[in-house]
């Protein structure tokens, strides 16, 4: 019996597509790829529900003539190379000639497109099947992609989707991925409705870096060059005292190409090798050019990975450059950031500014183990000192915070506390100072009846928070506490864009913050009680969160909170006195689900004297 056939036209491209088509992100990098391999000068992307309903890119690059449209969805059609030796030297970004069929074959698509000046065009269609025809339409120079009901006939592709939010942010940074090594095109983007980007063309590479990192990261970072033929890398890189959580804000380009390369990764981390704390990375922006032959872009689908022939030069000569660069500037170039953004009145007049990201500047409790002796050039001292002078004037006056105690968050709470940490805690919990214990700065044990509880102080807080932040966004008016001197935080384009999609739930938490022109916001105040505030970053490390898709959580609001319960949480490691330890088990039993942190691990631990009884053969 035969049992082999060869599967439906449409299936067989419904499977090849996902390849290619993973998410509404990967069609818009396709597209953008299609249009610039065309010439286009300027884009116009627009998107609905985060590009399931809607994605379109118009172009202005040279359009196709009405037999190339009727082409271009078909699979394996590419005007882009003709043989298989020109595989080994590709120059555009696209070639495969699969991209457009499978986009089709996942959605209602549409192409619009004209090679001519006098206004007229064309269209084909595509709805899950190609009928081969086109119809006339009007259209300038150039080319419009629709990409409507993406998924629409792969339910369980669409499924897998993430939230509207994390595939909007992914959008958009396929988007910046584009612009950033691109000055001198003009790109506009509209989302929902909402202009997100309109950059214009710019003269430099400079000017659009900083566009999209913000001014005051580009003042803080540094050109690298280096030119070893047939190699040349070029770029840029922020110093030391400029560093974030993550490899978010890292940009690598081979010919034009953004790529993740673990040959230019590596690289970076070791450049950065001891001038930068553990698990802090520089800002980078880093692009080769490379001969086309010496680079294989056919190793993914997505032309995502790209493979160097020669991998150990390149590692040695973005490296070299990265040091030479960071060795030449780190005093000068701080300097300058330093007048621009912090001048020395601003930060002892009343207004007090956080270098973005900087955590180098001044080690805080939750980055103990920093090696600050390698990374404070002289002006960054001095920023320091301004801050410990700021801080220590905050010491002097009587904290309104040390009403509550500092395991409490909400400003309710912390008033009931006071007078409940001299009420009996719950009976389950006997309340004499000598039963609480801290152990290796991040156990805390007790002893109950019938046995003793072990609760792991960071994952408990964490509980804590969550549970009463998710209680507190239901119920009513965030209760924040003022700041003496308000904060400017100046973000990224894809922070700013994870602020204005947080900032309803974050302000329900007590944040209070607004927009303060371009990409910066002010903080004025944050939840009363707070602890882990950390001039500023702990809003960082909000975003950089969301920004990372890591926090678990069944809605946005849930990964907000999960985040801020997380980061402001009391650290493994930190020392309790028996007061916190009693307050922070006291609030733990009062919550709902005390036995799990939002991450899934437990938070208490019960050892019952029969079980002590059984290790020592009692029983
Ligand atoms: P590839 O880019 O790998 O060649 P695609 O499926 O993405 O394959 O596109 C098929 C062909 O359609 C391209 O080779 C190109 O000739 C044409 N094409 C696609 N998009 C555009 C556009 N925006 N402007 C002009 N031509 C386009
Ligand atoms: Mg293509």
């Amino acid at each position: 019996m035969r049992v082999i056939k060869t599967l439906p036209d449409a299936v067989a491209r419904q499977i090849a597509a996902g390849e290619v088509v993973e998410r509404p992100a990967s069609v818009v990098k396709e597209l953008i790829e299609n249009a610039l391999d065309a010439g286009a000068k300027s884009l116009w992307i627009t998107a609905a529900a985060a590009g399931v309903d809607l994605i379109e890119v118009r172009d202005d690059g040279c359009g196709m003539c009405p037999e190339d449209a009727k082409m271009a969805p078909k699979n394996f059609t590419t005007s882009k190379i003709e043989s298989a030796e020109e595989l080994f030297r590709i120059e555009s970004f696209g070639f495969r000639g699969e991209a457009l069929a499978a986009i089709s074959a996942v959605s209602k698509f549409d192409i619009t497109t004209s090679d001519r000046d006098d206004g007229e065009g064309w269209r084909v269609t595509v709805e899950g099947k190609f009928d081969g025809k086109n119809e006339p339409a009007p259209h300038e120079r150039g080319t419009t992609v629709r990409v409507e009901n993406l998924f629409f006939n792969t339910p369980v592709r669409k499924k897998f989707l993430k939230s509207n939010v994390t595939e909007r942010r992914r959008i958009l940074e396929t988007i910046i991925g584009f612009a950033l090594v691109s000055p001198s095109l003009e790109l506009h983007y509209i989302d929902d409705g909402r202009r997100v980007l309109d950059l214009v063309p710019v003269a430099t590479w400079e000017e659009r870096v900083a566009a999209i990192m913000g001014g005051t990261t580009m003042n803080h970072m540094v050109t690298i060059e280096a030119d070893e033929p047939p190699l040349r890398v070029s770029g840029f890189v922020s110093l030391p005292t400029h560093t974030r959580a993550n490899r978010n804000h890292q940009y690598f380009y081979v010919n034009g190409r953004l790529v993740r390369e673990k040959t230019m990764i590596r690289a970076v981390q070791e450049a950065y090798r001891m001038v930068i704390p553990f698990k802090r990375f520089g800002v980078v922006v880093i692009a080769i050019e490379a001969p086309y032959e010496d680079v294989d872009v056919n190793v993914h689908p997505t032309k995502l990975e790209v493979r160097l022939s020669n991998e150990r030069r390149v590692f040695d000569i973005v490296r070299r450059a990265i040091k030479k660069s960071l060795t030449a500037n780190s005093e000068d170039q701080l300097d300058v950031g330093y007048k621009t953004n912090t001048s020395g009145e601003k930060a002892e007049g009343n207004s007090f500014e956080v270098i973005d990201g900087g955590v180098s500047e001044t080690p805080r409790s939750l980055f103990s183990g920093v090696r600050e002796d390698t990374i404070t050039p002289h002006s960054a001292h001095y920023k320091t000192r301004v801050r410990d002078a700021v801080n220590s004037y905050f010491e002097e006056m009587p904290p309104p915070e040390d009403l509550s105690p500092r395991l409490s968050l909400q400003a309710e709470e912390g008033g009931k506390k006071k007078e409940s940490a001299d009420e009996p805690i719950d009976e389950r919990i006997q309340t004499d100072d000598a039963l609480f214990w801290q152990f290796n700065n991040s156990y805390i044990f007790i002893q109950v009846r019938g046995g003793i509880v072990v609760i792991d102080q960071h994952a408990a807080h964490e509980r804590i928070i969550f549970d009463t932040s998710k209680t507190q966004l239901e119920s009513e008016i965030p209760v924040s506490q003022q700041i003496l001197f308000p904060i400017t935080l100046e973000l990224s384009l894809s922070e700013f864009e994870v602020f204005r999609s947080t900032k309803d739930v974050i302000r329900k938490l007590g944040f209070h913050l607004e927009p303060f022109g371009g990409m910066s916001i002010l903080v004025r105040g944050y939840p009363h009680g707070l602890k882990n505030w950390d001039e500023g970053r702990l809003l960082r490390y909000i975003f950089d969160d969301i920004l990372n898709d890591k926090v678990p959580g069944n809605s946005h609001a849930e990964q907000i909170i999960a985040s801020f319960a997380c980061r402001s949480a009391v650290k493994a490691g930190q020392k309790l006195s028996i007061e916190e330890m009693k307050m922070l088990a006291d609030q733990l039993f009062a919550v709902e689900n005390p036995y799990s942190c939002p991450h899934g691990r437990p938070t208490i631990h019960r050892i019952a004297v029969e079980d002590m009884e059984r290790w020592f053969s009692r029983r």
